[in-house]
């Protein structure tokens, strides 16, 4: 995974973006409970009234407040205020607010800051709270008890009726005063600031109807802007969700482009020790299933890697800072979170490595099984090669099974995590608001906290669960990508001579397959001439083709040289070695096209009556004749659509369209007639007559005009010399040549 990093660098602008973005959402999600609990507190249980402190007071109420005051206070709050009565100069708007102007004077709010505002709020709601609480009494002196002994051990009920109290107190000598206030305060200071502000809230509510302003809009207004701003944060964030995941997918999917190429243009220049290596269907399995899984992680990882902390962190910092009396019950639902996630990760972890090697596995059977249909049928194995593939098939659907399992337990528990906790946070918090420690507002919005907590811990784990697939993906693609192909370009290398004849010796060539116990060729020397033909015999596994596929450096030869006009065909470039060959190989391949696409495959230049006399000497002339579109008829992929014979014909004919000095045709007679192998030699001898020709046969009738025979017996060269040499010399060839032919044709 960590290897494939370097594929990010073009994306890191977007990365960047996306990670900006996805800081704005989790601030403005983690805004959304406050929001939410001022709705709650101000908007619905307070009436839209957020202090303590009124935006106007009567004279009369302002006058009873300030007994309960300091001096200092006093002073700083009145200072805060303007008094204003019928005849100041705005008093007409004044009135329309404030219908009581009309009968008395009236405190008005001035401007002030926020810092004054937070002053002053705890200040005027206790001595709001006292004032209420003392009229509430005279009121209806039964709720005396209530107030109980504040006042000094006062009695308030035992008041004679129609006593004016706070004109009484305001007499009262200062020290009096003040131990009342004491006493007072005391017992407000158990509350705290916030619930002292809540309670107060109703009162000045109370006083606001007093002067006859309309409370049910200022409550209105206040829930619609709030309500509003919520609904431009969530706008903000749906458009930031929006974002991010058109970004994300551009990433993963530019990332899996650019890897697949990457990987497709290493795999180009594997030579046959690494496709040994990591066989064709693991090639395609991991340029293909393992590069999507490599999208699907990108795509998540800048959607959620960088959000889920973002949010579980911000909103476990609200919490705190909340100071809220549930904490507790976060931490224990955590703690549970991580514990399953661990579980959970720790039993999928290595199954995922199975998987995607049994994904090679299905792959392969069923590479084998398509391209071997008729193979299979002719046989009558189809049974046997199904139960090969559900035998595969079935180990994949258990791994993924066993995964899916573990998965689908999570979810539920996750699930069941949650809406404990929801349950529980309601249950704790339903009680502290009973008990007045909390209020309903900061419990919901403690619930949403909590749940954007526990999501952010969902959103891991599913990191978690994918994380590992894609980092055995990722390995598996590195491997490829750091896999240095065993053949490469020499770092100085030599050109061959302007005037090339396409001379190939071999001198003293061993070679070992890689990862195999033995030689497959010992020793081998031999020179092949041009104008000449040079021909391979010997039986099956005698090591033919593995001669000739060292000359285009398919493999390197292990010990000796090879060279081509005197050069080690190590020393030069692959391209300008293959560019003098003309290789027409075992199991001819042709390309889905048309037979002149193909053609075209060996010189894109190449004129029409060129590719016209190639068709001719290779034979193949007759069978593009009898094709009603000719040239340009179709051939399906792997040239399913032509016969062997005039699969080996065309890949002849292409081998000659690129005019080469030397020509490697491995066993490229062996599907056609004798008429037609003689004609196409014939031809070859007629038109390719300077070059240098290796031709790999089993067929004697084939070489026997060859001006030079290699007779090949367990990779080790027992016979060289003509057709007739060798029937004196060289006993497994009189073998070969007895069993194929009569003694007369022999001669
Ligand atoms: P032939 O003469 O029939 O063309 P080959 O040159 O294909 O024979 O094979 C020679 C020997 O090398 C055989 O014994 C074969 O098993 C072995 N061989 C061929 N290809 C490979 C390979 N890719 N890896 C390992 N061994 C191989
Ligand atoms: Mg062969």
């Amino acid at each position: 995974m960590v290897k494939l990093a370097k594929y990010t660098k073009p994306y890191l602008l977007m990365i960047l973006l996306a990670i900006v973005l996805l800081f704005v959402q989790a601030n403005l999600d983690l805004a959304l409970p406050d929001y939410l609990s001022r709705i709650v507190n101000t908007g619905i249980q307070q009436g839209g009234v957020e202090s303590a402190v009124p935006v106007a007071i009567r004279q009369s109420e302002m006058n009873r407040l300030v007994v309960f005051l300091s001096t200092a206070d006093k002073e700083s709050i009145l200072a805060d205020y303007t008094l204003v009565d019928k005849s100041s100069p705005d008093a007409a708007k004044l009135s329309a607010e404030y219908p009581a102007l009309e009968k008395e004077a009236l405190y008005v709010l001035n401007k002030i800051d926020q810092a004054e505002m937070d002053r002053i709020n705890p200040i005027m709601g206790k001595a709001i709270l006292t004032v209420s609480g003392i009229e509430q009494v005279l009121a209806d002196p039964s709720k005396a008890a209530k107030m109980g002994g504040a006042f000094g051990g006062m009695d308030l009920s035992k008041l004679p009726a129609g006593t004016d109290l706070f004109a009484m107190l305001g007499k009262l000598p200062s020290e009096k005063l003040v131990q009342i206030t004491d006493a007072i305060n005391k017992k407000f200071e158990a509350l705290g600031d916030k619930m002292i502000i809540q309670a107060a809230v109703s009162p000045v509510r109370a006083e606001y109807t007093a002067l006859g302003m309309n409370t049910g809009q200022l409550q209105n207004n206040y829930v619609m802007n709030i309500g509003a701003w919520m609904l431009a944060l969530t706008l903000l964030s749906v458009v930031c969700t929006i974002i991010v995941g058109y970004l994300s997918g551009k990433i993963a999917a530019g990332m899996a482009r650019d890897i697949r190429r990457e990987v497709f243009k290493k795999v180009e220049s594997f030579s046959g020790s690494e496709f040994d290596k990591f066989s064709t269907a693991s090639l395609i399995t991991r340029s293909t299933n393992d590069v999507t899984q490599i999208q699907m992680v990108v795509f998540m990882m800048v959607r959620m890697v960088f959000y889920a902390p973002l949010l579980g962190i911000g909103g476990l910092i609200k919490v705190i800072s909340k100071d809220s009396p549930l904490s507790w019950l976060i931490g224990v639902a955590v703690v549970v979170l991580i514990g399953l996630i661990m579980i959970v990760f720790s039993l999928s972890l290595p199954k995922f490595r199975i998987t995607q090697k049994l994904v090679d596995r299905i792959n392969l059977v069923a590479r084998e099984n398509l391209s071997g249909m008729m193979v299979v049928r002719a046989f009558n194995m189809q049974e046997f090669e199904e139960s090969r593939f559900d035998k595969a098939n079935l180990d994949l659907t258990e791994v993924s099974l066993f995964i899916n399992r573990v998965m689908v337990v999570m979810m539920p528990m996750m699930m069941l995590i949650m809406n404990g906790l929801s349950v529980a946070i309601i249950w704790y918090g339903a009680h502290q608001v009973a008990e007045a420690n909390m209020q309903v507002g900061d419990m919901m919005a403690f619930l949403q906290y909590a749940m954007q907590i526990v999501m952010s811990f969902l959103m891991l784990s599913m990191m978690f669960i994918i994380l590992p697939r894609a980092s055995v993906s990722g390995d598996r693609i590195a491997e490829v990508l750091e896999t240095e192909p065993k053949i490469h370009d020499p770092e100085q290398p030599v050109k061959f001579p302007a005037a090339f004849n396409g001379t190939v010796e071999f001198r003293n060539v061993s070679f070992r397959y890689p990862g195999a116990e033995e030689d497959a060729l010992h020793e081998i020397s031999f020179t092949a001439r041009p104008g000449q033909t040079t021909a391979f015999i010997g039986s099956t596994g005698s090591g033919k083709s593995t001669v000739v596929n060292l000359i285009p450096r398919f493999y390197d030869v292990t010990g000796g040289a090879i060279l081509m006009d005197g050069v080690d065909i190590r020393a030069v470039t692959q391209h300008d070695l293959r560019d003098k060959i003309g290789y027409v190989p075992q199991k001819s391949a042709l390309f889905s096209g048309s037979i002149e696409s193909n053609l075209l495959y060996a010189d894109e230049n190449a004129s029409p009556e060129m590719l016209r006399s190639a068709i001719e000497i290779s034979q193949a002339a007759e069978f593009v004749a009898s094709k009603p579109e000719g040239l340009a008829a179709e051939i399906s992929q792997g040239g399913a659509n032509v016969s062997g014979g005039q699969k080996q014909r065309l890949s002849i004919a292409r081998a000659l369209v690129k005019k080469p000095p030397v020509y490697i045709l491995d066993d490229s007679f062996s599907a056609l007639d004798f008429k037609t192998d003689a004609a196409l030699r014939r031809a070859f001898k007629d038109k390719a007559a300077n070059s240098t020709l290796m031709v790999v046969t089993q067929r004697v009738s084939t070489v026997k005009n060859a001006e030079q025979i290699i007779v090949l017996e367990d990779g080790r060269v027992v016979g060289k010399g003509t057709h007739h040499e060798l029937m004196e010399t060289c006993e497994t060839y009189q073998e070969i040549a007895l069993s194929q032919l009569s003694k007369e044709e022999l001669s």
